[in-house]
């Protein structure tokens, strides 16, 4: 008999990233989710909405009153590196764990480009996240220019390595990897594109974290609808994904959860 371990597919999520979008008008998308999420439709995913800041505590209130707090986690979309202090208009990770959060995303395409976003910056964020018991939901993906000249891998590993720390494990660390053509364009990787590209990251958890970078989600991000999810889901070493523009409409948002269907 072989000696080699058989590592379990670790458990997919699918998280909804609002963006700067979304009211208290809203959340008849989350009651509607919610509704469906507890009822009789099953669903072999972990399920998560990282709303702006200003949603999460009332989303946590629906949520509490509609006893569906084991079927939707609550994200935060950024926090600071500093646990308190003079940094006008930031959030601070304990300030998303007391709103309610258990994960927050960190290093998005659009922080990177509008906020200036370095790998070290990202780091300092995780760090941060991680101290105040919140997951991070570490974001990497290359730029078209990048993926014309065939430097993707080189791109996403270097991301990789720059933004993880060192105490990252399978439960506290999820890693998107989010093309950044592919977001919000309606366009997307072939599967073949996805499969390289989710490998090397694999491959790269693995040597760094060894068990744990086998069991971390590796989820897929950009331009994800119900009508490619399916696809995009099945292919190896997609453990999920991070959907901007479709997680705004329940309806929307529970078609590409269909991919995980029971
Ligand atoms: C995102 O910004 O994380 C994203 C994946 O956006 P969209 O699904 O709209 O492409």
């Amino acid at each position: 008999m072989s000696a080699q371990k058989t590592i379990k597919a670790p458990r997919p999520l699918i998280a909804g990233n609002w963006k700067m979008n979304g009211t208290p008008a809203d959340l008849k998308q989350i009651r509607a989710l919610i509704a469906k999420l507890s009822g009789k439709s099953r669903y072999a995913c972990d399920t998560m909405i990282c709303p702006p800041a200003t949603l999460l505590a009332p989303m946590a209130e629906l949520r509490a009153k509609m006893k569906a707090s084991r079927q939707l986690a609550l994200g935060g979309q950024d926090c600071h590196a500093n646990a308190s202090g003079a940094h006008t208009g930031d959030i601070s990770a304990d300030m998303l764990k007391q709103a309610k959060a258990s994960a927050v995303i960190l290093g998005h395409s659009e922080r990177r480009s509008d906020h200036g976003e370095t790998d070290k910056i990202v780091k300092a964020k995780v760090e941060a996240a991680l101290k105040a018991g919140l997951s991070a939901i570490i974001c990497v993906g290359e730029s078209l220019k990048e993926r014309k000249s065939g430097d993707t891998l080189k791109v996403v590993g270097k991301q990789l390595r720059g933004s993880l720390p060192d105490g990252c494990t399978s439960a506290n660390t999820v890693i998107a990897y989010e093309p950044v053509w592919a977001i919000g364009s309606g366009l997307t990787p072939t599967t073949e594109q996805v499969a390289q590209v989710h490998l090397a990251l694999r491959k790269a958890l693995v040597r760094r974290f060894g068990d744990e970078g086998s069991n971390m989600r590796i989820l897929y991000g950009g331009s994800v609808k119900p009508s490619n999810a399916q696809e995009l889901m099945a292919v190896p070493h997609v453990n999920g994904a991070l959907v901007g523009g479709a997680s705004l409409k329940a309806n929307d948002f529970l078609g590409i959860l269909a991919a995980y269907k029971q």
